[in-house]
């Protein structure tokens, strides 16, 4: 295993000297914006209202030279560096409080080479920057849930979405990655180049470097899928779980699903007598023949009487932002998730139990399956690990800033969370992870691989300039 030398690190500090400063934003390759700047605010906004962290400076690079300069007067002054992709990390890890934060959001290009069936994404894409270009083609990559989650913070975690079943984790379909480490070297990192260094940012997140480009694998997919939700009363909770964990149980690869309960949004699909009423509901997504799907989501559709079916046959990038305008940016956001190794009649009962009396408009607990191809690899072929999960549940809160019910939210939380956490398979999903989670948490994410990723932690990044992150030290 290869070992940087660093030269010259200082002592952290919060400051450089303004000449310093000044030198650095005279050669930048892009911009440097400080508080009190028109875009400082735009800069510093992130998902999670509740983060309030402001950097003393926000570098916006053009390309790699911009990191490069960036990642070395960081080092060089002993400031704090972070790295804002989407903005999306539930804990705000994207931003420094006091210290550099490297905004990406200025490099969002993203190339496809159809025949090749390659895509090269740069690490400030969202993820409906790559799956519009390479839909485009009939192509695509195993990625989230919501199109505006950042690609760069998913895939550093490992990635998961509609099409994991089919195809694993999302680091399962990286090829190569372009990294900028400690010692400000652009490496290029592959399963042949820099293997070890490969094998820790396929799910090691922002520990190892900031990651400038991405090169995924690509695979026909759709244009059209069958997908979409399907809602009921949440009094006929219990047989449309039922008939959740039975369709899932025999489903195919081309088929995953989601189940959720909470009280129903204002939404234009339902009736409005059902707006705030307890629900329960399906997420679906066939990415097979139409014929196929049909059959296997017969015994979902024709469930009861839901509420409101909107499955259907429909653009997969449609299906990939559905449930974006359900999680807006700027609320405050609180979760706690675990894989699960199944779901059973015991586990669905006390997951039903925790919607008995809740009031709140917007918490809900999903049930994301998970399983197919994710298990195929050994648990150490990247460090993302956890392959054994079937399921992965999050049990979320959001409210608006001010809400003299916060506090409920958070109890509410913390109460399901411990009612369903026994029935953890002992992992959970680092990109998932709350401020306030600790490092023992970081260590039951990677679990087996942990101890492997703290010696590449060691070897590429000896004195932790990377440390805003789920950090991973020896
Ligand atoms: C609404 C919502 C939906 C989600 N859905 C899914 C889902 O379906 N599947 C899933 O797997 N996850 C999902 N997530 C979790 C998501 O993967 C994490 O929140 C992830 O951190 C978001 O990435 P980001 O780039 O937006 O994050 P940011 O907040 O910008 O960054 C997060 C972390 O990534 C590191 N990082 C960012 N860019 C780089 C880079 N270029 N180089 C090195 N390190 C970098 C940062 O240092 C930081 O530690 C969801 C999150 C939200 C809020």
């Amino acid at each position: 295993m290869a070992t940087l030398s660093i030269p010259g690190v200082a002592a952290e500090r919060r400051t450089a000297p303004r000449e310093a400063v000044e030198a650095f934003e005279a050669m930048l390759d892009g911009s440097l914006i400080r508080p009190g700047d028109g875009a400082y605010d735009d800069a510093i906004r992130i998902w999670n209202g509740m983060i309030k962290k402001r950097p003393s400076m926000v570098v916006r690079p053009s390309g790699t030279t911009g990191v490069i300069q960036t990642v070395n007067f960081a080092r060089d002054h002993g400031l704090e560096l972070s790295i804002k992709g989407g903005g999306h990390n539930i804990a705000g890890l994207a931003l420094s409080d006091g210290g550099i934060t490297l905004d990406m959001s200025g490099m969002r290009s993203v190339s496809v080479e159809v025949r090749a069936r390659r895509a090269t994404a740069e690490a400030g894409c969202v993820l409906g920057d790559l799956d519009r270009a390479t839909q485009h083609h009939g192509l695509a990559t195993a990625l989230g849930f919501v199109s505006l989650t950042g690609l760069a913070g998913l895939t550093l975690g490992g990635g998961f979405g509609y099409l994991s079943r089919r195809f694993g984790w999302t680091v399962d379909d990286l090829e190569e990655v372009e990294i900028v480490t400690a010692d400000g070297i652009a490496r290029r990192a592959s399963r042949t180049e820099h293997a070890d260094l490969f094998w820790a940012i396929r799910g090691g997140g922002g520990n190892f470097g900031v990651v400038t480009s991405f090169v995924f694998r690509l695979h026909e997919i759709g244009p059209q899928v069958t997908a979409g939700l399907i809602a009921w009363p949440a009094s006929e909770a219990e047989g449309v779980l039922e008939v959740f964990r039975r369709v899932a149980e025999a489903a195919p690869r081309e088929l995953t699903l989601a189940a959720l309960m909470r009280n129903a949004p204002p939404a234009p699909w339902l009736a409005q007598t059902a707006h705030g009423t307890p629900i329960v509901a399906i997420l679906v997504c066939h990415s097979g023949p139409v014929e196929q799907a049909a059959a296997d989501l017969a015994p979902i559709k024709q469930h009861g009487r839901p509420l409101a079916d909107l499955i259907q046959v429909k653009a997969y990038v449609a299906q990939q932002s559905m449930l974006d305008a359900t999680q807006p940016a700027g609320r405050h956001y609180y979760w706690k998730s675990e894989f699960l190794p199944g779901i059973d009649a015991g586990f669905l009962a006390t997951y039903r139990e925790q919607f008995v009396g809740n009031t709140s408009p917007a918490n809900q607990i999903v049930l994301f399956q998970m399983g197919g191809a994710i298990a195929d690899r050994p648990e150490d072929d990247g460090a993302v690990g956890n392959r054994e999960a079937a399921f992965a549940c999050v049990i979320q809160a959001s409210w608006p800033e001010g809400d003299p019910e916060a506090a409920a939210h958070l109890d509410w939380v913390r109460r399901a969370w411990g009612a369903l956490k026994s029935h953890s398979t002992g992992g959970n999903y680092v990109n998932f992870q709350t401020e306030d989670e600790v490092d023992e948490r970081t260590r039951q994410s990677y679990r087996h691989n942990f101890a492997r990723l703290a010696a590449v932690k060691a070897a590429y990044d000896p004195t932790n300039l990377f440390r805003v992150n789920r950090n991973i030290q020896a």
